[in-house]
């Protein structure tokens, strides 16, 4: 059986080491603060701003909670950003997206303090990231180093191969492997070949948004995958296929009408693989946890105990 890289238990170790931290600055100056603007109504969205606020109430982080209306202006949001800039309390701010259409993301994006941008998003910090600079790096790709660095895998000198070009996961988890001493290639929709690409990888790291599409053909016999995919499946008969009619996924499918799946076969990783992280409980929780890292490091830097 493949080891499994055990998300829950690196979000835990990696909380621990932050809680110290937290408790220095309070006693010191102030606590950490991150603020996340959340507008309008998304249900996933609500989840994922709940789920944020209370890692910083465990962890002791000040949080403030925006909720600008669905039809906020891009100029209006603008203003909420400039206010947080400005807020001697907050260390980090999140605009959880997407934003609404007549809302100009990027104009937003770009409009977040660089030294507060906990989410990496900024071009300055994507230049830090390159240049390997002090600064935020993107949680779900700093998310993956922690796991494979925390469960021993080697990175240096070994065959990365990346499958996804996003900025938000692809891009910088690439840059990240690449200051780690792999050799990388970065494939996408218009890679030829894609399966034989992803053989040659010691480590596989599938960031796609498409429902199992990794299967055995895809993975070397004993490399590690990575499974970044959140796929929610709401056909009962692509969950039987993708499950093997497992009576388990099935019945919980028909409790929920969905079911969680990645970008990776789940069946074939576990016969191919000698590690992979499972969806859920693989790199969903580190996200959070690397956001909080975050916030932590911009306060230190902020308040001068680093
Ligand atoms: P994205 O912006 O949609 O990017 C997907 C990438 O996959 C693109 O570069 C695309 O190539 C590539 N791709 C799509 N179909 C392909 C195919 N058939 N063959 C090869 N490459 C293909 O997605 P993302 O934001 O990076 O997210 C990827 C997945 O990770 C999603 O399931 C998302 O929900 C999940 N995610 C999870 C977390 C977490 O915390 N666990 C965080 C972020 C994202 P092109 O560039 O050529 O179009």
């Amino acid at each position: 059986m493949p080891r499994i890289l055990d998300g829950n238990r690196v979000r835990d170790e990696i909380k621990a080491e932050l809680k110290p931290r937290v408790e220095a600055l309070a006693a010191t100056s102030r606590p950490p603060g991150l603020a996340v603007v959340l507008v309008g109504h998304n249900p996933a969205s609500e989840i994922y701003v709940r789920n944020k606020v209370k890692t910083c109430q465990d962890l002791g982080i000040y949080s403030e909670k925006l909720t600008p209306p669905a039809s906020i202006t891009t100029d209006e949001l603008l203003g909420v950003v400039n206010g947080l800039n400005a807020n001697p309390k907050i260390d980090g701010i999140l605009v959880q997206l997407p934003l609404p259409p007549q809302v100009d993301t990027k104009r937003i994006l770009l409009s977040i303090s660089p030294e507060k941008d906990v989410d990496g998003f900024h071009p300055c910090n994507v230049g830090n990231l390159v240049a390997q600079l002090p600064g935020p790096r993107a949680c779900t790709p700093a998310g993956i180093i922690e796991l494979l660095k925390r469960n021993q895998v080697a990175i240096a000198g070994k065959r990365a191969v990346v499958v996804g070009r996003s900025d938000i996961v692809g891009k910088p988890v690439s840059m990240l492997l690449l200051h780690e001493h792999a050799t990388v290639t970065i494939c996408h929709s218009k890679t030829p070949d894609l399966p034989a690409v992803c053989r040659e990888a010691d480590i596989l790291v599938a960031a796609i948004g498409r429902a199992a599409m990794i299967t055995a053909d895809y993975i070397r016999p004993g490399a590690t995958v990575v499974d970044v995919g959140t796929n929610y499946l709401t056909d009962r008969a692509e969950v039987a296929r993708i499950f093997r009619n497992s009576a388990e996924k099935l019945a919980g499918f028909d409790r929920k009408g969905s079911a969680l799946v990645g970008d990776v076969d789940p069946i074939d990783v576990v016969e191919r693989a000698s590690a992979y992280s499972p969806v859920p409980g693989g790199v969903g929780p580190l996200t959070i946890a690397m956001l909080m890292a975050n916030t932590v490091a911009s306060a230190e830097r902020r308040l001068n105990v680093c």
